[in-house]
């Protein structure tokens, strides 16, 4: 065989793997290895490194498709000054993502602003990070989503779609009071998952108050709440809202600005110009 038949050859076994980047790379990689007299070993390493590379940026571009993350947000991004009703050591542990391996849950309960969507959305980076599947949903999308699948015939398949991520992240669950079909689904959701997937949810109202977000059904927000509670960790964030804390602090820079006493010289010798 010709070095240019072999070279062909070698191109199209590597089309054939869909190694496409070790295909792109070969000619350059070919090259180098003859200027740097590389050995068939640390040739082939190079090779099939720049493949794997490939591969597991393709892999996690699309773990993070499929996560959903509302934004970029990572756990590092915190203020852990900022909220000080927020454990740092507790979320630290959270981040080694070995709540992730017991299937145990987080819930994340405080009011509008104080940080609940950012804390969950970063443990889903770190997940993701990790080449862990996740996903993100609302409450409300959640249910949605169910009551669609509901009408079209596709309810097994939606179920088993909310059963397959290893973190699931559950948003502002008690915003909106769920209908009885969408807690229900909510509640199949969590059934399906307990012991087997972690949850992530967040929620503006206290346990004492979940029967609400179940139209006063304290059934199933209790089953609910034992399955969820039964391994998990709960953080409590109370505190200020830090849009509100941003917010304020512009109002407060603006007012301040607005209010200042209008500058007249004052320094002796310097002439007032009116
Ligand atoms: P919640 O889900 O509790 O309503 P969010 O997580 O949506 O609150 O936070 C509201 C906004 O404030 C977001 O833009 C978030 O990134 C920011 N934020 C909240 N807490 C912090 C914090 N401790 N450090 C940095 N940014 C924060
Ligand atoms: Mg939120």
């Amino acid at each position: 065989m010709t070095e240019g038949s072999e070279y062909q050859k070698l191109r199209s076994h590597l089309a054939f793997l869909r190694m496409t980047a070790a295909a792109e790379a070969l000619p350059g990689e070919l090259d180098h290895a003859l200027k740097q007299k590389l050995t068939h070993q640390g040739f082939l390493e190079r090779l099939l490194s720049l493949e794997v590379d490939s591969v597991e940026q393709r892999r996690r571009a699309g773990l993070l498709r499929f996560a959903a993350l509302p934004s970029p947000f990572t756990l590092s991004d915190f203020d852990f000054s900022a909220q000080p009703s927020v454990d740092r050591k507790l979320i630290d542990d959270l981040a080694t993502l070995r709540f992730i391996e017991d299937a145990t849950n987080v819930l994340l309960i405080g009011p509008p602003g104080v940080g609940k969507t950012m804390l969950a959305v970063g443990l889903g980076h770190a997940a993701v990070r990790a080449g862990m599947r996740v996903h993100y949903t609302t409450a409300a999308d959640l249910a949605a989503r169910c009551h669609r699948a509901a009408i079209e015939g596709r309810w097994a398949t939606t179920m088993r779609f909310y059963a397959g991520p290893r973190l699931l992240i559950i948003d502002e669950v008690g915003y909106l009071p769920l209908p009885g079909e969408a807690a229900a689904a909510l509640f199949q959701v969590v059934s399906q998952r307990y012991l087997k997937g972690s949850i992530a949810l967040t929620t503006n109202l206290g346990i004492a108050s979940w029967g609400k977000v179940f139209n006063d059904d304290p059934m199933i927000a209790g089953a609910m709440l034992d399955r969820l509670l039964h391994r998990s960790v709960v953080l409590n964030i109370d505190g200020d809202s830090y849009r509100m804390r941003s917010h304020r602090a512009r109002a407060e820079a603006t007012r301040r600005a607005v209010a200042r006493p209008k500058m007249t010289p004052s320094q002796p010798g310097e002439e007032v110009i009116t």
